[in-house]
């Protein structure tokens, strides 16, 4: 993990190591907890605002460790509520992050790489290869960045591992700002409300699922047949739909838990009946729940949008094998902040100056 000048990057530490540390500079393990209530519970950039710490504390705290804040550097909002956050990174790489408001509450959308290997067809992340994973400092930084940016009575409940990257190549550094972001101590979402979605890489959905009880996964699945799944996400050739539907049906499930399927529809390569009656077939057997998404057209890719009309069959026929079937409505789209659109920009035109 990138460190400066030797000194610690706390939000790269979790809870547990954070009290560790704490303990390494000479100081009794409660300071761990003070510590933190600092820097998740009151988002403090500075050891000078800790001033409930002694002094001589917070000089060796300094000496030792930093503490990293990502400051949107730039936000585009859509009439339809929707904002796409772009934060720069220490070494000039850029992530985004897409705020989305439900009824009562707002969902984040976070990413996890700066860029992605696995080239999804249907995704513009994918076009620009990998440039590198990201430390889980600067993945829980992304809440802390958007936090900052609501107005009290602005709830964000729930976050979705769901923008650039695939967040299990990045396993340690996401289950580490996992432990920190539903620790009690850190930021305390509820693990109802964490969900990690992943093109299926099979070992760690294994992993994640059975050693680390606080995600809920979804599996980005859009097709019904291995010959058009492989096409649209190469990761397919390695990680078939036989064996990770396999996976996917040996994972626990606590009682009224479902997996989440996302199911890109793209007009004329995915979205006949003839689909949805093989991936209801697919399915059988799996407390599933399934998210259909009308694919977002953009300049840079051929795919068109779904009719209207193909999108409400294929959800009745799943509907009628009594798979919960919703589906997403597009937001954001007008400004490249929906499902699958982004990162490809490495330009920042459009955007908005937070100041
Ligand atoms: S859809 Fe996800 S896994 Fe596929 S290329 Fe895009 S970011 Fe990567």
């Amino acid at each position: 993990m990138r460190e400066r000048n030797g000194r610690v990057n706390l939000k790269n530490l979790t809870i547990d190591e954070l009290e560790s540390f704490v303990v390494s500079l000479g100081e009794k393990p409660f300071r761990a907890g003070q510590l933190a209530r600092w820097l998740y519970g009151r988002k403090a950039r500075s050891f000078e605002e800790m001033t409930d710490l002694a002094r001589s504390f917070r000089e060796k705290l300094m000496e030792k460790s930093r503490i990293s804040f990502l400051q949107p550097a730039e936000v585009k909002a859509s009439p339809d509520g929707t904002k796409k956050y772009r934060f720069l990174l220490t070494d000039g790489e850029a992530v985004e992050s897409v705020l989305l408001p439900e009824k009562d509450h707002f969902t984040l959308c976070l990413s996890t790489q700066a860029g992605c290997a696995l080239g999804c067809k249907f995704c513009l992340t994918g076009t620009r290869g990998l440039a590198r994973n990201l430390d889980p400092s600067e993945i829980i930084d992304q809440v802390i960045g958007v936090q900052a940016t609501l107005l009290a009575e602005e709830k964000l409940t729930n976050l979705v591992l769901m923008g650039m990257g695939e967040p299990l190549h990045n396993f340690d550094n996401v289950v580490r700002a996992l432990k920190v972001i539903r620790s009690p101590a850190g930021l305390h979402f509820s693990h109802r409300r964490v969900t990690l979605s992943t093109a299926g890489i099979i070992p760690e959905m294994e992993e994640i699922s059975s050693r680390h009880h606080f995600i809920k996964l979804a599996i980005s699945l859009n097709a019904s047949t291995d010959e058009q799944r492989s096409a649209l996400m190469p990761i397919n050739r390695k990680y078939p739909l036989n064996d990770l539907l396999a996976a996917c049906r040996r994972i626990p499930l606590s009682n009224r838990e479902k997996i989440t399927f996302e199911y890109v529809l793209i007009r004329g390569l995915n979205d006949s009946e003839e689909d949805a009656h093989r991936l209801a077939k697919l399915l059988k057997g799996i407390r599933a729940k399934v998210n259909l998404i009308p694919f977002n057209e953009h300049s840079q890719s051929p795919f068109k949008r779904p009719e209207d009309i193909a999108v409400q069959k294929f959800r009745q026929i799943l509907m009628a094998r009594r798979f919960t079937t919703m589906v997403r409505q597009s937001k954001g789209s007008d400004i490249m902040a929906a499902c699958g659109q982004l990162g490809g920009k490495v330009k920042t035109e459009g955007f908005e100056k937070i100041k």
